[in-house]
């Protein structure tokens, strides 16, 4: 069956990569057209292949925001909740009213991403085939709005050109997402999805649940008040690496919330992610209870060894297990180092330090030893 599969894959794959080709190759046409009519006269090819790049790049964009746009209209049109839209780099949470950097999870997506839900108790089956087509649904329809535009404009015009340029990439996005897409032996893509709709296969209840969970966290809803039976369930549930890494992430969030950093390092002691390094960002976090709750700065600072500074210190929770790792140890020089790191990606993401973060900075900056009591200042 593998093999059925991998040669199935592989038909995908050169499907998504013509398309791609014959996109790539009208958006060049459009470069053409673009530079002879906007550069001065005269300039070699290497021009042409510049205006390319950047066009390739704004109208994959445009159709990565279309096709997110287009998902999360499809939600609300079925009485989905949306809690999370996500294009590129940059994620907006509409419950919340707030913009923050895209998580790590994966999505169905490569380059967006959308979270929606129904209301809580609510039928995954109804309206998830309407909410899985709405983002390629968008993309055919720009293709149409961009096509219906040549009527009014020769192709060869710089306003039609850039026409036929948008609605090729819109189409290559159509069908690169509808086209199953096979990674890592898992079928991914939008169009897996609708696969497994059309064969009637339900969402499982632990996905359900990991959904819902996670429009919780988006929302902004006090960890206090998530549904208990729910996390119950995920508590006691067999799960595979990725809803285990999906869910033992989104319960750490709820200790640090309640400020139970013992209950927190107890989970990650016991996780099957924060003991891999295939999932840094769960690694960094336990190496932040390791110093804070067991003091030991040795075990700590070896986890730390698996997420080299250069690569991460954009993350604040690396700086936050770097003021735990040096504080422990007595490196006050170091400590208070760490914590100017961390203070500069408070300001710079707008992030929210709660009670226990912003007590642990305080205690480096005075070069004291970190707290080991949380939950006393939330
Ligand atoms: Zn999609």
């Amino acid at each position: 069956m593998s093999f059925v599969k991998d040669l199935l894959a592989l038909f995908a794959g050169a499907a998504r990569l013509l398309v791609w080709g014959i996109a790539a190759a009208l958006v060049f046409g459009t470069a053409g057209v673009a530079a002879t009519s906007l550069l001065p006269p005269g300039l070699a090819v290497w021009s042409v292949i510049a205006v390319w790049f950047f066009l390739v790049a704004f109208f994959a964009a445009g159709a990565i925001l279309f096709h997110e746009l287009g998902h999360a209209a499809a939600a609300r049109a079925a009485g989905w909740r949306v809690h999370l839209i996500a294009v590129g780099p940059v994620a907006y949470r509409p419950r919340a009213k707030q913009f923050m950097r895209r998580p790590r999870s994966a999505g169905s997506d490569n380059w967006g991403l959308v979270l929606a839900t129904p209301p809580a108790g609510g039928d995954w089956e109804k309206g998830r085939a309407t909410v899985f087509l709405g983002g390629v649904a968008a993309n055919v329809l720009c293709a149409a709005v961009g096509l219906a535009m040549l009527l009014g404009y020769s192709p060869i015009s710089l306003p039609g050109a850039l026409f036929v340029g948008f609605a090729a990439v819109s189409l290559a996005f159509a069908v690169d997402n509808l086209v199953p897409r096979r990674k890592s032996g898992r079928w991914t893509n939008d169009g897996a999805v609708l696969l497994d709709i059309a064969r009637g296969r339900r969402v499982s209840v632990t996905n359900r649940d990991l959904g819902w969970l996670a429009g919780y966290m988006y929302d902004g809803i006090d960890s206090r008040s998530w549904d208990a039976e729910l996390v119950g369930r995920l508590e006691t549930a067999t799960l595979d690496a990725r809803q285990g890494a999906l869910r033992d992430s989104m319960f750490l969030t709820r200790y640090l919330a309640l400020g139970d950093v013992v209950r927190a390092h107890a989970l990650l002691e016991n996780s099957g992610a924060a003991n891999s390094s295939a999932n840094t960002p769960l690694v960094i976090e336990r190496a932040f209870l390791v110093a804070i709750v067991e003091r030991d700065a040795e075990k700590a600072s070896s986890l730390l060894k698996l997420a080299p500074e250069r690569k991460w210190r954009g993350s604040y929770n690396y700086w936050r297990a770097r003021m735990a790792v040096h504080g422990v140890r007595g490196e006050i020089e170091q400590a208070r180092e760490a914590a100017g790191h961390a203070r500069v990606l408070v300001r710079r993401q707008s992030l929210r330090p709660d009670g226990d973060d912003i007590a642990l900075m305080e205690t480096c900056e005075r070069g004291e030893p970190p707290p080991t009591r949380f939950g006393q200042t939330a």
